[in-house]
């Protein structure tokens, strides 16, 4: 990964442009790109240092997500409070010792763990629904602001692109480094971002779907290998990872969660915010604590991140975009999309956040393809699929026979969503029901008859 091409090698103490930026913690990777938290010097501040992969197709999507960072930016008149701000942009030139090639270098401000981290903190069991409640109103606010203001589609919504926002970097930071601060919280979040699957759980059955969920969830979170000079980094490692789940003392509010009575005893209960984490506790049932935990849902903010796949929803594009079991039907089966395959996707993560389970996770068999399954999973759920996308899309005949079946697919067991919610989930029956009416117009599998952005924020499922 670190070969031509590739990620450039990045060593703490590294500095970008000339000197303004200099590196001290790793904060995150995705396909195209290291992330890394830098002291900009000549404003006195941290940010957040995106280098993507030297690759010419690298290098051009990165132009592209720059050229439509700064649309949005002049769209929006500066920043939205829902989606990431470009701060600054640069190349950087490796030169032989660091492997050759130019990367481009983005500059973001400096946000906090992704939406995928904060449901592991949950151990995958579903976060309380008015925190769930709170992050989709505000990643809707962003997609509409996206779609309707800046005519963007981003393409990629799922877990690891939405950023919890940090209240106050700087004095974050400050708090970290202090030798004589405890560093309690920093060492509960390393034990449960490090060894999730030794987390105890209370029930064995509990047990065994969470380690299931974890090593399966695990697999997507794996670092890409360091580059040998980064394993020096531990010291500064430490602060990377307080910081990659800063924000996030979190608390487990057994009385809100959307799976109560599965709620799992962890071990690292956090009762205060993130900006005094000394206290970590183990006290769920504590009355003492529901207030607290209604204040830190209370503060919860994120942004949406990473338009490296973001395309104008004007371009008639037909190619395959979207994380798997975030790809909504018209893109599988190749039809034309618009913005509201990102409704779809964040339709599949707004249930993924309330059971700590992919709505759609399609498997390839011998006698199928992931995209067959994943379309079989659809119907199932859905029932039926309109006439215009079993006709219409570029590999429609390949899915379908005549007779607007699917050709090659498993015996399909139909559900309805609220049934899925009540009996796989165990939720009330009117609460199954308010989120599956609030799902449903997300999920519509004729786009054109899916909710927009706008629309869906005016659904009262987001009161609180
Ligand atoms: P890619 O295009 O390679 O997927 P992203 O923009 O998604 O790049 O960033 C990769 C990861 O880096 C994110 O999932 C997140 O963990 C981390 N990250 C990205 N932007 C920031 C930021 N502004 N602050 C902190 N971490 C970030
Ligand atoms: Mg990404």
């Amino acid at each position: 990964d670190y070969k031509q091409g590739g990620y450039h090698r990045v060593q703490v103490g590294d500095s970008f442009h000339d000197g303004r930026y200099v590196v001290e913690a790793k904060m995150g990777w995705g396909y195209f790109s290291t992330v890394w938290l830098a002291n900009d010097t000549l404003m006195k501040r941290h940010v957040a240092l995106k280098i993507v992969k030297s690759d010419p197709h690298f290098c051009k999507s990165a132009l592209e997500e720059i050229e439509l960072l700064e649309q949005a930016q002049t769209a929006g008149n500066g920043s939205h409070q829902h989606v990431a701000q470009l701060l600054h942009h640069f190349w950087h030139d490796a030169g032989a010792a660091g492997g050759g090639g130019k990367h481009v270098c983005m500059v973001f401000e400096v946000l906090g763990e992704s939406l995928l981290s904060l449901m592991k903190r949950f151990n995958y069991r579903g976060l309380p629904v008015n925190m769930v409640k709170r992050i989709t109103r505000q990643v809707l606010d962003g997609l509409a602001f996206l779609h309707d203001t800046c005519g963007i589609v981003h393409t990629d919504i799922k877990p690891e692109n939405i950023l919890i926002c940090i209240p106050d970097v700087e004095d974050y930071l400050e708090k970290q480094k202090r030798p004589s601060q405890p560093r309690r919280f920093s060492s509960s979040s390393t034990l449960l971002l490090d060894s999730p699957a030794t987390t105890p759980v209370s029930d064995s059955s509990g047990r065994r779907l969470v380690k299931r969920k974890m090593k399966r969830q695990q697999k997507r979170t794996e670092d890409p290998p360091l580059g040998g000079k980064q394993k020096s980094t531990n010291n500064l490692q430490q602060i990377q990872s307080t910081l990659s789940s800063l924000s996030l003392a979190v608390p487990l509010d057994s009385s809100s969660s959307s799976s109560s009575s599965t709620t799992a005893s962890l071990p690292t209960i956090i009762r205060s915010s993130a900006l005094d984490c000394t206290a970590l506790m183990d006290d769920t049932d504590d009355p003492d604590n529901q207030a607290d935990d209604e204040a830190w849902h209370d503060r919860i903010t994120v942004k949406i991140v990473d338009l490296g796949n973001a395309c104008r929803i004007d371009g008639n594009f037909k190619h395959v975009i979207q994380t798997r079991q975030y790809r909504s039907p018209e893109v599988i089966i190749g039809m034309i999309w618009n913005d509201r395959a990102d409704i779809w996707s964040l339709g599949c993560l707004v249930f993924e956040l309330l059971t700590g389970d992919y709505l759609f996770d399609p498997r390839a068999d011998t006698k199928y393809g992931k995209d067959d399954d994943h379309l079989a999973k659809i119907i199932e759920l859905m029932r039926v699929l309109p006439r215009s996308l079993i006709i219409g899309g570029d590999y429609s005949r390949e899915f379908f026979n005549q007779k607007g079946e699917l050709r090659h697919a498993k015996t399909l067991r139909h559900r309805r969503l609220r049934d899925v919610l009540h009996d796989t989930y165990f939720m009330p029956p009117e609460q199954a029901d308010g989120i599956s009416d609030f799902l449903s117009p997300m999920l519509e599998v004729d786009m054109t008859k899916r909710a927009s952005a706008n629309t869906l924020l005016k659904h009262g499922w987001l009161d609180l």
